[in-house]
């Protein structure tokens, strides 16, 4: 054993794994890709703590005025994001789609299991409790146009910014990757830091699988360049 395995070795047995000992990365990379087990709150969805107060904080001023914020979605687990992808890539695939097809039409607003902001307990999906719930709610149009969010998308864009949260996927012609999406806000405070460490990563080992559907079109370049266009095609405020 030479002097620098010597001393890996020892750090292993410290209990000190490379992103501890990796001075400028603050998150566990299993946290990051939804792997980890972060203590999360909230009731009927899952935050973590500062993205709660804040997320509780402007749901009671929303509430003041009426609109009523209703989080259909926060934390997923990178378990539940690889059953989203192969249950889409499966449905895509009977409709008579080839794997490319079936991979570019999930991306449109699905991501792969481990690329997934919503891994990180910092995201929420919000839609108006108040008017009544009919077929998909998470569509864009229903955010505009006096559709039943209307009220919702006009609150949050002027006042999302000032409790900390952000609209990742914006209407902004010049931004790649997901659709417009109204009804995701990011607590920025949070997820701004975890991006940083997030982009750090080897996501080729820590995303690719047997079990996930269309990997064998998924390799190293169209990862490199996903993270690119998707992971990094947000709001430049979340960057
Ligand atoms: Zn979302």
């Amino acid at each position: 054993m030479n002097r620098i395995e010597f001393i890996n070795t020892a750090l292993v047995l410290l209990g000190l794994s490379r992103f501890q000992s990796n001075k400028n990365m603050n998150n566990d990379p299993n946290l990051l890709i939804g792997k980890g087990n972060p203590k999360l709150v909230g009731k009927n969805y899952a935050l973590l703590p500062e993205a709660y107060e804040a997320f509780r904080e402007m749901s009671a001023a929303a509430q003041k005025q009426g609109i009523k914020i209703k989080i259909v979605s926060s934390y997923r687990s990178f378990e539940r994001q690889k059953s989203i992808w192969n249950s889409k890539f499966s449905k895509f695939k009977s409709q008579g789609m080839t794997n490319e097809k079936a991979i570019a039409k999930i991306i449109e607003y699905s991501t792969l299991p481990g690329t997934s902001r919503h891994h990180w307990g910092t995201e929420i999906d919000i839609i108006d409790a108040g008017p009544p719930a009919e077929g998909d709610v998470l569509v864009s149009q229903k955010f505009h146009d006096q559709g039943p969010y209307d009220a919702l998308r006009a609150w949050m864009e002027t006042y999302a910014n000032d409790y900390g949260f952000f609209l990742p996927y914006t209407q902004d012609k010049k931004r790649t990757g997901f659709k417009y999406e109204p009804w995701h806000y990011s607590f920025a405070t949070l997820s701004k830091p975890m991006l940083k460490d997030y982009l750090e990563l080897d996501h080729v080992k820590l995303i690719l699988s047997d079990d996930l559907k269309g990997s064998d079109l998924l390799g190293y370049e169209f990862l490199k360049n996903y993270i690119r266009s998707h992971v990094m095609g947000i709001n430049p405020s979340l960057l």
